[in-house]
Parts: structure tokens; sequence; C-alpha cells
């Protein structure tokens, strides 16, 4: 890319400076990314001074941000602390990202809609995915005004497992590029249905696919990646009412003397603690750090944790099993810029061919042999490189289940893991399938690695809704069942964690409990 063009520049007012010791609001948002970032976008025009607070600051535009070996070798974004595995004792690297827009600074922006199934009980191999305390129907106006925030481009009836919508995508699918349409083609031979993933890049010419050929994974310097920062806190910062405190972390929640309310959210900012007093508390720092910060918040009144009278706050944490697949013709070079155009549910559902689900294959953005280095130090560059000049790069993922022992605690704080995966046997017979499918198309070696503690960007389920809260700790609005001026509004919430990327869904959700949240402030 020559240029990188600017981000737009920011209202006057906008940035909040914490040179008082208290700060108030309407409503604080905890966290700018897809929930926090779509909540506040959703809240611009209701008249509610809204502050924001992120602990990270922008995302520079700059010539690294598509270059991998800045991104994944020197990791030149990777602003969180490691996190514990409880069951090892080691710490990890996580991929959580504390920038304005959160981890969609760094997604693929692959922006499917869960399917109807997922709202429903499902039975599985390993036992059975929960129930929401929605529906599909009751998210479905939420979804559609999700796509067009994030300008999603995709199609509605190619896949046989996509849900009714009531509008039509605002833009139409990506075209496949030669080796992914062979790929298509080859899928359609098998009897399969493969389908345009939806996505949410404006990729226009293939010059624009080239630039952000890195976008999965890395920042986008072209602000044509549909991330929480610009298509969601900026144009909600455009709005008088709605403010941006950066580099702010925030500790704990205080409660009124009975534990009913929140009274002010203790922030550090720099080395000095700022205390901002709100009528509504929205957290969203992501499913481990939203957990996180209501279990540093103890008192006499929630011992175990804000809004924790269920003890299910923490528990419940999911990642999807997921494995990258790498399928190799050596005879050909695969030279797709942007390769995550492709999808395929034929699998997803139980049915004839499977007695309970396996999952979803998706295109993974195009492996660079630096992209590859972190997993396998001891492989030379070049042999790497070989490798990745050929590979068709997929990515599986099979739903795990929500177990209680599965959870974050703190220690300190310290964020601590207790991760087992589960639901491991539908997964390996999705990659044993997915095998067989990309021989029979003409790929003949095939390279998988199932990711591991590190790998949780579709994390959730931390701070599970539901109707019952003794079972519970949100209601179906994402208000805690414990705290009147508290909900979380991002992945946390979710009961289930279906087997599609989350980040529209997590979007669509705050847009849809943004009203009954406006109302109650
Ligand atoms: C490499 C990668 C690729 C991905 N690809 C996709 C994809 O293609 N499609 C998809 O749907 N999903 C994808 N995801 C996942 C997606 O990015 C997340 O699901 C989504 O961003 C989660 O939204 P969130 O609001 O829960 O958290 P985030 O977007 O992570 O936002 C949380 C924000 O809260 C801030 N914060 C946390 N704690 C505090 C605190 N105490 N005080 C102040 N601020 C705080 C953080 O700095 C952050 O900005 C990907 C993730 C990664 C890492």
């Amino acid at each position: 890319m020559n240029q990188i063009p600017p981000a737009p520049s920011l209202r006057e007012g906008a940035l909040v400076t914490a040179d008082q010791n208290t700060l108030t609001a309407d409503v604080l948002i905890i966290g700018s990314g897809m929930g926090g970032g779509t909540l506040a976008w959703a809240l611009k025009d209701t008249g509610l001074d809204v502050l924001i607070v992120e602990r990270g600051q922008f995302l520079p535009r700059e010539p690294e941000n598509s270059q991998p070996d800045h991104v994944f070798i020197k990791r030149r974004y990777v602003t969180s602390r490691p996190w514990y595995d409880v069951n090892t004792g080691q710490a990890f690297q996580p991929g959580v990202y504390y920038w304005v827009g959160g981890n969609t600074k760094m997604y693929g922006a692959c922006l499917p809609r869960f399917r109807r199934s997922d709202f429903t009980e499902v039975t599985h191999h390993d036992g059975v995915s929960p129930a929401w305390p929605f529906s599909y129907d009751d998210l479905e106006p939420s979804y559609s005004q999700a796509e067009q925030l994030f300008q999603v481009h995709g199609s509605v009836d190619e896949d046989p497992t996509e849900p009714p919508h009531s509008t039509d995508y605002p833009y139409p699918p990506l075209p496949h590029e030669p080796a992914v349409e062979r790929f298509a083609n080859m899928l359609y031979l098998q009897g399969l249905h493969p389908f345009h993933m939806p996505c949410g890049m404006q990729l226009p010419s293939l010059a624009d696919r080239i630039a952000d050929t890195t976008a999965d994974g890395s920042p986008s310097a072209t602000g044509n990646k549909s991330d929480a920062e610009n298509r969601a806190v900026r144009p909600a910062l455009e709005s008088p009412t709605v403010r941006l405190l950066l580099g702010a972390y925030v500790r704990t929640l205080h409660t009124s003397p009975d534990g009913h309310t929140i009274t002010f959210a203790e922030t550090e900012v720099g080395d000095r603690t700022v205390r901002i007093e709100a009528k509504t508390f929205v957290v969203s720092g992501g499913a481990v750090n939203s957990a996180a910060l209501l279990l540093r918040s103890v008192s006499d009144q929630h011992p175990n944790g804000l809004g924790n009278s269920s003890g299910l706050l923490g528990r419940n944490y999911m990642v999807h099993n997921s494995t990258f697949f790498l399928a190799v013709d050596p005879r050909r070079r695969n030279d797709t810029a942007w390769q995550k155009t492709l999808g395929l549910n034929d699998w997803y559902e139980a049915g004839p061919e499977t007695p309970y689900p396996l999952g979803n294959l998706q295109m993974l953005g195009k492996l660079r042999a630096p992209m590859v280095k972190a997993a396998r130090p001891w492989a030379p560059l070049w042999a790497l490189k070989m490798v990745t000049d050929r590979s068709l790069d997929i990515y599986l993922s099979t739903e795990d289940l929500p177990r209680p022992d599965n959870r974050v605690t703190v220690d300190g704080d310290k964020i601590m893991i207790s991760w087992k995966p589960d639901n491991l046997v539908p997964h390996q017979e999705f990659v044993k399938r997915i095998s067989q499918t990309v021989r029979k198309a003409g790929y003949p070696i095939v390279l998988s690695e199932r990711m591991g503690i590190a790998t949780n960007s579709h994390m959730c389920g931390t701070a599970v809704a539901g109707k019952d809260p003794s079972i519970s700790v949100l209601d179906p609005d994402c208000r805690s069942h414990d705290v009147s001026n508290l909900f979380v509004v991002d992945s946390s919430f979710f009961p289930s964690s279906a087997a599609l990327n989350p980040a529209l869904t997590i979007a669509a959700n705050a847009l849809r409990v943004a009203p009954t949240m406006a109302a109650s402030t």
C-alpha cells in the first residue's frame, strides 16, 4: 500500500481528560470493543450522557499493520499481560488486544449470524447445548441492523442452514479468487453446499484485497475492515453526548451500602485513581476481563464477586474447539489475496450423515511464513514459505459446551484460567471428514493443528443470561439479577458458543438491549 489513509478526525471534546478526581456520566461503558462500541453507537441519539472507558489507546495506522514479521514475530500490537493456566501453572499470552475497538482490531471480520438452532437446546456428542433466553426471531431485527452498521457482504440463499433474514445483506458477497473458486467447485462436485462467508470488508478491487491480505489476525491500515473502532466508536463519538476516556483501567466497581446499585467505578488512569459515577454501568471488557472485573469487585454484600449470587460468574467459559488446517497441493501456488470468502455448514447440524453437530468450515486469512513461525519456531522461514505459498488455509470450529469447571478466577490482578476442552470427538470427526474432502478436491498434503488455551478469540459464557436467577448471572436483557444498574454487554452472556464467529451476535445483542437500558437510566 502506497499511502495510508488517515483515520477520520475526532469531534472536539470527544476525548475526556481525567484531570479531575471524579467524572460523571449517565451511562458508563467499560470497554470499546464489539459489545461496548456498538452499544455506544446505539445510545448516541438517546440524549443520555455516555462515557466509554477504554484501557487501551487508538491503534496507529502505519505500514507495520500489514507486516507479518512485526505483528507475529515482534508482537508489535500485543498489549495484554499473560494469563495463567490453572491446570499447568504456566503463564500464557492470551489472544486479547487492548485497543479502541478491542479484539475487532485484529479480527478477520467474518460476520455470520448464528443459526436458528443455536438459540434452542441441541444434543451434542458430549451433552446438551442449552437454549438461550430469547429466540432467533427476537434477535433477527438487530442482526439486520448490525449487518448494516458493519457493512456486511453476503448472500442469504446459498447456505441451507441460513436462518431467515428480514432484510438482504447491505452488500453482495465478496467474490472468490481463483484458488478458492476452484476449491468451491470441487466441493460442489462432492455434493456439498459451499457458500460465500458473510464478511465485513470493503474490498472493491484486487489492490484493496492485496492491501488488506493480512487483516485476519492483524490490524487494517486502510479503514476497509469493519472493526468496532471505525464502524461504531468513531461514529458514536460524533454525537455530542458520547465521550471516550483512553488509557483508563477499571479496577473495581463499588456499590451502595445495601449492595443493590453500583455507585462508582474505581479507575486507574496512569498513576492516578479516578472515581467515575454513573446511573448505569455497562461492563463490556470481553468475556474474561468482564468476569475478572466483577470477581475483583468483592464487598460484604457481594463476597464472591459483584452480582454472583448464582455462583456462576466466571464459569462456563467457552472458546470453541478449533483447528488450523492447511490443504497443500505442491504443484500449485495459491496467490489469493483475500481468502476468507468461503464457508461450509453441511455438517453444522445433526442429520442423516452425522448423529450430532460437527461444526463450521471457513477460510483463514492467507497465511504467510512469519505467521506460522511462532507455532513452528524450529522451522526455517524459507521452508514455511514454500508451504504457505501453496496452501489453502482453513479454519474448523466445533461447538464446545458450557462446563462450570471451565472458568475464570482472579488472584489479585492476575487472571487465572481453568480450561479442559470438551466435545472433542465431533471435532476430531470433523477434521477427519474435511481431510478426506480436501484430498478428494486435489490437495494431497494436509497439515492440521488444534488450537490450545491461548487461542481464545471466540471466548464467551462467563456471565450467562437466563430467566432463573439461581442458574444465571444476567437476565435476558443482560442486566444483573442482583444489581439493578449493572449490565454486561459482550459475549459473556452467551448460554452456548454455537460453532460460528461470535462478533455479529455480540453487536446485534448490544443493539437489542440498548432501548431497555436507555429506558431504565
Ligand atoms: C485474531 C482474531 C480473529 C478474530 N476473527 C473473528 C472473526 O472473523 N469474526 C468474529 O465474529 N470474531 C472474530 N474474533 C473474535 C472477536 O474479535 C470477538 O468476539 C469480539 O471482539 C469480542 O467483543 P467484546 O466486546 O466481547 O470484547 P472486545 O472486542 O475484545 O472488547 C473489549 C474491550 O474492553 C477493554 N477492556 C477490558 N477490560 C477493561 C477494563 N477493566 N477497563 C477498561 N477497558 C477494558 C479492552 O481493552 C477491549 O478494548 C477474532 C478475534 C481475534 C483475536
